[in-house]
């Protein structure tokens, strides 16, 4: 989402003349997009924001912003820790950053724009795209769950969904200027409610529908999806439609029904057990990959072992994996972070073993199999080899010309790792 918002911004700015360079030195405006899920992430943007004290004082006239979950979460807070910055910006403020610009060019006044944390994003389409075969495109913004570890509702509002018809008058503009991968983003896709269709999952697997008849794309992908709203019609969806991947990333986030209602997700670990077994049931094939949070307050032996249970029970294809860490305001951020640092540590280093062994098998049956690759970059340490991802969104290496990147090839796999496979192009 983040990574689709830095390009929205990076579009207007273009359209109103300025141009991208390579270092801070050279820039004349210097924009923070940020992160808030994890203290970590914040710790390390505060970090690197300090460190443009000495340019800011050599060149006053410098503009630097803070964009994003962070800004809108702190707010003024933001300028009272790091006086270099000139402003602060919500995510749903964003389309205001040339006007904010020209503001502080005229006044040098620092600014915050945070106003507008549960509006539509008007529909610009500014063309800049970082990549030019592969897109992401947001059908929504805002979330209504509220996890209650979680800040999301807090800093991008309660869940809006794009008209299908804006969506896929974006898709129909990739596919004209050549891309052939589109990734549909939301904080929830399965809420999904711009189509018409109100009936739980209908909406999204609707909307999967339209897209996939569009000429030009051929791999479409998305993210989230909360299992609580998962639905046989998207399992079905990701059967039928020819163009939809065979990938689910669906966070379970604990294996423990205790854990899971302190979290409010809404589902208990059998539920979403059941979800993967029909999820396989529609997509033999398919992978599933989720997120796990160790160490969430209280989380004792038992409601891990539970985790790493249901873990050895789905055998996920990969799994991203943090420390628990409170993020005022989300309500979870008012209970006591009990479990040890080292205590989490430690969790967290059994379950990346257990995942680096359950990729590992779940890669072995690929070995000799010929799968469609998209060339997606290469490799500065191996200049002979180029990366790209399989339609259930496995890395791939093998070599090739840099000249393929963007393109659709063949590949028959040779040997494999927890997480990449290696193979020859046919
Ligand atoms: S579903 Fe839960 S974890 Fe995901 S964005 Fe919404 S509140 Fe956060």
């Amino acid at each position: 989402m983040n990574f689709r918002d830095s390009e929205f911004v990076k579009g207007m700015l273009i359209d109103e003349g300025f141009s991208l360079v390579n270092s801070a030195e050279g820039a004349d405006v210097i924009l923070f997009n940020s992160c808030s899920v994890r203290k970590h992430a914040e710790d390390r943007l505060i970090s690197n924001i300090a460190d443009l004290k000495g340019l800011k004082k050599r060149r006053p006239q410098l503009i630097i912003g803070l964009m994003g979950c962070t800004a809108q979460n702190h707010k003024e807070k933001m300028i009272d820790k790091l006086p270099m910055l000139d402003f602060v910006c919500g995510p749903g403020n964003e389309a205001q950053i040339p006007g904010l610009l020209e503001d502080i060019l005229k006044n040098r006044c620092p600014i915050i724009a945070v106003d507008k944390v549960n509006e539509k994003r008007p529909e610009l389409f500014p063309e800049y795209r970082d990549e030019k075969f592969k897109a992401f495109v947001s059908i929504g913004e805002g979330c209504n769950n509220f996890c209650s570890y979680c800040i999301v509702p807090y800093v991008r509002g309660t869940e809006r969904s794009r008209k299908a018809a804006d969506i896929i008058r974006e898709v129909k503009g990739l596919a004209a200027r050549g891309f052939k991968e589109v990734t549909l983003l939301g904080q929830n896709v399965n809420s999904y409610r711009g189509i018409g269709d109100r009936v739980k999952g209908k909406g999204f697997a609707r909307l999967l529908e339209e897209i996939d008849k569009i000429k030009g794309i051929e791999r479409i992908r998305f993210m989230t999806s909360h299992p609580k709203d998962a639905s046989m019609e998207l399992f079905k969806a990701i059967r039928d439609l020819e163009k939809v991947c065979e990938h689910l990333h669906l966070p379970m986030q604990s294996g423990s029904d205790r854990i899971l209602k302190m979290m409010n997700r809404n589902y208990t670990a059998n539920k979403y057990l059941k979800l993967a077994e029909d999820y396989r049931k529609f997509v033999p094939e398919g992978s599933i990959t989720t997120d796990i949070i160790v160490g969430f307050p209280s989380e004792s032996r038992k409601d891990f072992e539970d985790t790493l249970r249901i873990m050895k029970r789905v055998k996920f294809d990969s799994a991203f994996m943090f420390k628990y860490s409170p993020r005022p305001p989300a309500k979870s951020a008012r209970l006591k972070d009990d479990v040890p640092q080292d205590e989490k540590e430690e969790r967290l280093e059994a379950l990346l073993r257990l995942q680096c062994d359950i990729s590992l098998e779940k890669n072995e049956p690929i070995k000799g199999k010929i799968l469609e690759i998209l060339v997606d970059g290469s490799n500065e340490k191996f200049p002979k080899d180029v990366t790209g991802r399989t339609r259930t969104n496995k890395v791939t290496v093998f070599e090739a010309d840099r000249s393929l990147i963007g393109k659709l090839v063949n590949v028959r796999i040779a040997s494999i790792t927890p997480h990449a496979l290696k193979g020859r192009i046919v």
